[in-house]
């Protein structure tokens, strides 16, 4: 099957995208592997007709944002982010409503419909350099609560106003479950991510995005690293880097949504048994300004 996929994807004019939290089976036929920014980028400078992203909804819109006059697809259709889910446009202008000397950013991890009322969109590895590029003071961090925090903290001369939003794969990791993993690898580098709770990132030698954690660890000298995101980042580490150990903090830690993708689902794109990616042509377009001024300001 990977043959075919490679095959027809070169006869189509196709592009395969696929997120690092993808299963490996799934990012052995892509194209390009990368965080969600990486992959919407990739989208924009291709000369291909059609994107296949292997991720989940908000990455395959961000991709038809940037890219509009490409067909994307998402190859598993109800592949969602649930912490996307938790906010939605009238959260934010209730919000806005409440501070109305307030800048809203939103991080990537949103629909395109939150985005279109935001005012600029981030991703965990340009959030704190966005933030403090904002002139306003007051800062509406919409959705994720814990990474919202960790840009307050970076950014002390900003009132950061936070919203209840999370992850759950990476919120469901205790303090008690980086302690316990600290204490079995008690040499391990400790590489986490700032989607996590406050008091887990307390015990990190590295905070930073899938990107920033995979760079890290492959520049670290250590033996031993102690990875505190998605499963799939201590995955690739694992084939990347065979002279190393690399544990992940908790066994649980698997984005269900991200695996729901197969090779089938990426054939099935190729085949035309799936549908495109639609936006509404006025969220498409205050959506597309929101994730453009997160490219201006967060390089
Ligand atoms: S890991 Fe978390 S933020 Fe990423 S897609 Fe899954 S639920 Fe959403």
């Amino acid at each position: 099957m990977h043959e075919e996929i490679r095959s027809l994807a070169k006869r189509k004019n196709a592009l395969i995208l696929a997120h690092y939290y993808q299963t490996l089976d799934v990012q052995s036929v892509a194209d390009e592997v990368g965080d969600s920014f990486a992959l919407a980028k990739y989208a924009r400078e291709t000369d291909a007709d059609i994107v296949i992203l292997c991720g989940v909804r908000f990455m395959a819109e961000s991709a038809k944002l940037l890219s509009p006059l490409k067909t994307v697809y998402l190859p598993a259709p109800n592949a969602g982010c649930p912490m996307a889910d938790m906010v939605t446009p009238d959260d934010v202008l209730m919000l806005r409503a409440e501070h109305p000397d307030a800048a809203v950013v939103c991080y990537v991890n949103s629909g395109a419909d939150v985005k279109a009322v935001s005012d600029v969109c981030c991703t965990s590895s340009s959030a704190v350099k966005i933030v403090n590029a904002m002139r306003e003071r007051e800062i509406i961090f919409v959705p994720d609560r814990n990474l919202g925090a960790y840009v307050a903290k970076q950014c002390p001369e900003k009132r950061v106003i936070l919203f209840d939003g999370f992850c759950p794969t990476h919120h469901r990791i205790s303090e008690q479950d980086v302690i316990d993993a600290i204490e079995q690898h008690p040499d391990a580098y400790v590489l986490i991510h700032p989607e996590c709770r406050e008091e887990v990132l307390r015990h990190a030698h590295f905070i930073g995005s899938t990107k920033g954690i995979i760079d890290a660890a492959k520049r670290s000298d250590r033996e031993e690293l102690l990875i505190g995101t998605e499963i799939g980042v201590q995955e690739i580490l694992m084939r990347d880097l065979p002279d190393k150990r690399v544990y992940s903090i908790g066994s649980t830690f698997t984005c269900p949504n991200m695996k729901r993708t197969r090779p089938e689902d990426v054939l099935a794109c190729l085949i035309g048994e799936r549908e495109a990616i639609t936006l509404p042509n006025d969220i498409a377009r205050d959506a597309r300004l929101t994730l453009e001024r997160m490219i201006e300001l967060g390089g």
